[in-house]
């Protein structure tokens, strides 16, 4: 394992769970003290928090520090005090994590105006928000910052019946660029992870039903779902300084789903 974050300080927002508990961790494993906030899941919150922990504690980084900060990044007032949170208690932010991200299927002609205005309101919204605030505290001081923001494959691939999130992750992609653009030359890099079908709570409807999963992974070029830790690991690639001439790009960890798998074999001259 490399050891990359030894002495920075990461905020993983929805780290209670899925990607973001790996995420939080693959950090930690690195050295790094890592803030975890979530917004309902106490117990998963408190199971990061503990692996964490147990990560310092194996790689012997006795200087890495843990905290919980429960906040729905939704909310302004939320957003605002998680940060005079994690700015007081650490008194510095090195990498802002926009992992917490909602979805919920309904036929588009038949779906909720309060549907979509929740899911853009985390994961965009939030996401939005949350990179505002970590800006204006990379800005106060020398040596900028990283974000990385979570989309999805449907930054790109349309997802019929989950028009919200396909909305969220495509401006997503926006955000990601246009921040990188607008601060580029003050050390701050903005990119983005876009991952394909992982194994996480949010793909109930198929990861404990093999039938399910074998019809999801049938569209899987690489012929499997992916793993959290596998996306874990392509965040911190792109926190880490191995990445330091990377800004404003999505990288699709996938398995090659962003390579339009229908054409795999041929069907048309
Ligand atoms: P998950 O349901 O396992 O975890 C979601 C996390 O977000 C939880 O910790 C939850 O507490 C948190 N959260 C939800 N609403 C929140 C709010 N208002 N404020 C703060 N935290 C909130 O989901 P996951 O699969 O780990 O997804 C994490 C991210 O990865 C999401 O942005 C999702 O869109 C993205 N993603 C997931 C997949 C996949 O296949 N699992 C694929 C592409 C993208």
């Amino acid at each position: 394992m490399h050891q990359r974050f030894i002495g920075k300080n990461v905020l993983v927002t929805g780290a209670s769970a899925g990607i973001g508990e790996a995420i939080a961790i693959r950090f930690a494993q690195e050295g790094a003290s890592v803030a975890i906030n979530y917004s309902r899941n106490d117990a998963g919150g408190a199971s990061t928090a503990r692996q964490v922990r147990q990560a310092h504690a194996e790689g012997g980084f006795d200087g890495a520090s843990v905290f919980i900060h429960k906040a729905d990044v939704s909310d302004e007032p939320s957003v605002k005090g998680m940060f005079e949170s994690v700015l007081g208690e650490w008194g510095r932010l090195d990498v802002m994590i926009n992992n917490a991200g909602i979805q919920k299927p309904a036929p588009s002609d038949e779906s909720l105006t309060q549907d979509f205005d929740r899911i853009l309101g985390v994961n965009l919204r939030g996401c939005y928000m949350c990179s505002r605030e970590a800006i204006k505290h990379f800005l106060t001081r020398p040596g900028g910052g990283v974000i990385v923001n979570n989309s999805s494959v449907h930054e790109i691939i349309p997802k019929p019946q989950y028009l919200p999130y396909s909305v969220s992750k495509g401006g997503m992609e926006n955000l990601t660029k246009t921040l990188a653009l607008e601060y580029a030359d003050r050390g701050i890099r903005v990119n983005a992870v876009g991952p394909g079908a992982i194994v996480t709570p949010i793909n109930m409807s198929w990861i404990n039903d093999p039938a399910a999963k074998k019809v999801v992974e049938s569209h899987i070029p690489m012929g499997r779902a992916g793993d959290s830790e596998e996306i874990a690991a392509v965040f911190a690639f792109l926190a880490s300084d191995d990445a330091s001439y990377i800004t404003g790009q999505t990288l699709f960890a996938c398995g090659g789903l962003t390579l339009f798998p229908e054409f795999r074999t041929t069907w048309s001259s």
